[in-house]
């Protein structure tokens, strides 16, 4: 995580939020909403700080908001969660995810991933001392390519993080490749750690499929989600991870030691709102509607988009406009456009053959409200003349 000039690694969110700061273009890069969520959720969270529930809640998380997680998964998706055994309340998904990695891979483990994949997977999977196998996703269209999976899969592999619906590409991955990874865990007895997070933020109909949901996974799989991204509220940072009995307890076991436990108020807050099934609908909806907008923008202005099926996210090429490297194209895009975005090769290993295939690639959030959109489209269009 030290550079070789012994300075810091910084994200690529805050390199490139700090460049919208800075220079006061649109930040289409870090994905997070500029609308708040619910107003009653607010107020729950107040009646919470007032209340008094202000100091540290229990190291699994309060029963209220685990009984919430077990009764979302089992409304959605049928699946049976235990509140007690199998449900731990983390500090966003992103403590899910690291204690997850953290808690069962180590020295001599092989942990696959997706390539491109969210770079937390990678860093984290760095710090466990494991072996991060990337497999690429297809240059068409970013599906699954079953033959790498296969061909990457061995005994030495502990752990394959999965993420659908998937930063950066939205692909929502369909049951029939979730089926193959699910094949590969079994035959190699690995464990899924599957990071769900968009999984209410699907279009045209593409359904969200959990691997749990597989059979003969959910004894094998850890699921990850987070309110941040369902709810709106992605500064709360309350996630959470379930799964069976003695991998949550493994996972417990490590995130006592990275925070002990997670904001108190937040919590009771967000268990009223793992109730509400119709503003993850409504948001899916409007955010159908602003992804139109932007890949037709960015189409307009002469961009190459894969259109994307769910997230926050869409990747454009920028080569059709000469732009072949897309860090270069977003330093310069606030200076040439007034946007500020993220180059697709910060969720690839430096120097992979993914990384140089998506080399012109840049990936815009669309999570923004309409008139945000619309001014940052007329804008990129500066690009086209
Ligand atoms: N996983 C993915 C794929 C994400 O995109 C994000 C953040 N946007 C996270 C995890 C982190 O979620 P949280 O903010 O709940 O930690
Ligand atoms: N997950 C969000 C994104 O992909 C924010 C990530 C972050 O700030 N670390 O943009």
């Amino acid at each position: 995580l030290l550079a070789a000039d012994g300075t810091v690694a910084q994200t690529i969110f805050a390199e490139m939020t700090g460049l919208a700061v800075r220079t006061g273009a649109i930040n289409l890069g870090q994905g997070f909403p500029d609308v708040d969520g619910p107003d009653y959720v607010k107020e729950a969270a107040k009646a919470a700080i007032d209340a008094g529930r202000n100091q540290y809640a229990p190291g699994d998380g309060i029963p209220e908001l685990r009984r919430a997680v077990a009764d979302h998964q089992r409304r959605h998706y049928g699946l049976a969660v235990d509140p007690d055994s199998e449900v731990l309340v983390t500090t966003g998904a992103t403590e899910a995810l690291a204690a997850a990695i953290l808690a069962l891979a180590g020295p001599g483990d092989d942990v696959i991933t997706l390539e491109p994949f969210y770079d937390a997977h990678a860093a984290v999977i760095a710090m466990a001392g494991a072996t991060h196998v990337p497999v690429p996703l297809t240059a068409e269209g970013f599906r699954l390519d079953v033959a790498a999976l296969r061909a990457a899969a061995s005994e030495r592999t502990r752990l394959i993080v999965v993420n659908t619906p998937h930063n950066p590409t939205g692909t929502v991955l369909t049951r029939e490749e979730l089926e193959a990874i699910a094949a590969v865990a079994r035959e190699h007895d690995a464990v899924v750690l599957t990071d769900e997070v968009y999984e209410h933020l699907t279009f045209d109909g593409a359904a969200h499929v959990p691997v749990a949901t597989l059979p003969g996974m959910a004894s094998r799989t850890l699921t990850v989600s987070s309110s941040g991204k369902t709810f709106s509220f992605t500064g709360w940072k309350v996630g959470w991870v379930h799964g069976p009995a003695e991998l949550v307890t493994a996972v417990r076991t490590v995130k006592q030691f990275l925070t002990y436990t997670s904001g108190s108020p937040f919590q009771p807050a967000i268990a009223q709102a793992l109730a509400d099934d119709e503003t993850p609908r409504a948001l899916a909806a409007s955010l159908a509607a602003r992804r139109d907008l932007l890949c037709e923008g960015l189409t307009a202005a002469g961009f190459d988009v894969v259109v994307p099926q769910g997230t926050y996210f869409v990747v454009a090429d920028g080569a059709p406009l000469g732009f072949e490297d897309g860090h270069e194209l977003c330093r310069r895009l606030p200076e040439l456009a007034g946007v500020v975005a993220v180059p697709v090769s910060a969720f690839c290993r430096e120097g992979s053959t993914t990384a140089d295939r998506l080399r012109s690639r840049v990936r815009f959030t669309f999570v923004k409200r309409e008139d945000v959109l619309r001014d940052a489209v007329e804008r990129l269009h500066r690009l086209a003349t």
